[in-house]
């Protein structure tokens, strides 16, 4: 089963055209990078598929629905931005359980999925804490974990690790792997960096000026990229 199809999606702001046709599937339990420099419609493509951003035209289909015309929270998506996005007035208990809450879900089932997310992210700790007493690393944790609670289809991440430290990069990429192992999740994450892609990818999709390049295994896109563009992003030596 295919957990997302883009079909010809594309988006223009004004005169500008920022994604010009896309065609993608991302199969169940897929783990899928986008990759491409700056500005070549990365975050506008996630944004589109999460609901924040309109289609110009084309479709966007989850779990077999057309949701070109679902708000958000309707998707069984959710998203993880580089700037953790958490509400500094409420502790991180309620950010993590925010979404479930306002879903109607009952409290027990609540604290339930809040509690399993602490554990797989050593959260348990901080449930009480508000945003401005964490550490940036730990605000990204709590992001990721507010997703987890959601048991969303698909997961969606936007450059979760630009706003760490080096190291912190490696161990929070090291725990998102994990993550998609143990929750068998699908998950596209959005990176302009190429370790990242080369060592969290099942498959990459090269972007280009709001176009795909190239999509394939990180193994298939360095032995055999496409052209220059591609081996230049993926390090092939020429
Ligand atoms: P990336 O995430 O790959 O860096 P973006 O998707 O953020 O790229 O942006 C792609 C292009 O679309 C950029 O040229 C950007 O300026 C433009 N863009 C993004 N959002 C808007 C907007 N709301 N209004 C106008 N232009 C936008
Ligand atoms: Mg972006």
């Amino acid at each position: 089963m295919d957990t997302l199809t883009l079909n010809a999606v594309t988006k223009s702001f004004g005169s500008t055209d920022v994604i010009k046709g896309v065609d993608l599937t991302v199969k169940d339990g897929e783990f899928c990078v986008f990759v491409g420099p700056s500005g070549c419609g990365k975050s506008t493509l996630l944004r589109m598929i999460a609901g924040l951003e309109d289609v110009s035209s084309g479709d966007v289909t989850i779990a077999g629905k057309r949701v070109n015309d679902l708000a958000p929270a309707k998707r069984e998506i959710a998203m993880v931005f580089q700037s953790y996005a958490l509400y500094p007035h409420l502790t991180v208990r309620d950010n993590m359980g925010l979404a479930l809450k306002q879903a109607g879900v009952a409290k027990p089932e609540v604290d339930a999925a809040i509690a399993k997310a602490a554990g797989m992210l050593s959260l348990e700790a901080l449930l009480g804490r508000r945003p401005a007493e964490l550490s940036g690393g730990q605000r990204q944790r709590v992001a990721i974990g507010r997703a987890i609670v959601r048991r969303p289809k698909l997961f969606l991440f936007d450059e979760p690790l630009s706003n760490l430290d080096a190291a912190l990069r490696v161990a929070t990429r090291i725990e998102i792997a994990r993550l998609h192992r143990e929750l068998g999740a699908t998950m596209i994450y959005v990176t302009h960096d190429q370790v990242e892609a080369m060592t969290l990818a099942d498959r990459i999709v090269v972007l280009r000026a709001g176009k795909v390049e190239q999509v394939g295994a990180p193994m298939e896109l360095y032995n055999n990229p496409a052209n220059t563009f591609v081996a230049g992003f993926i390090g092939s030596p020429q």
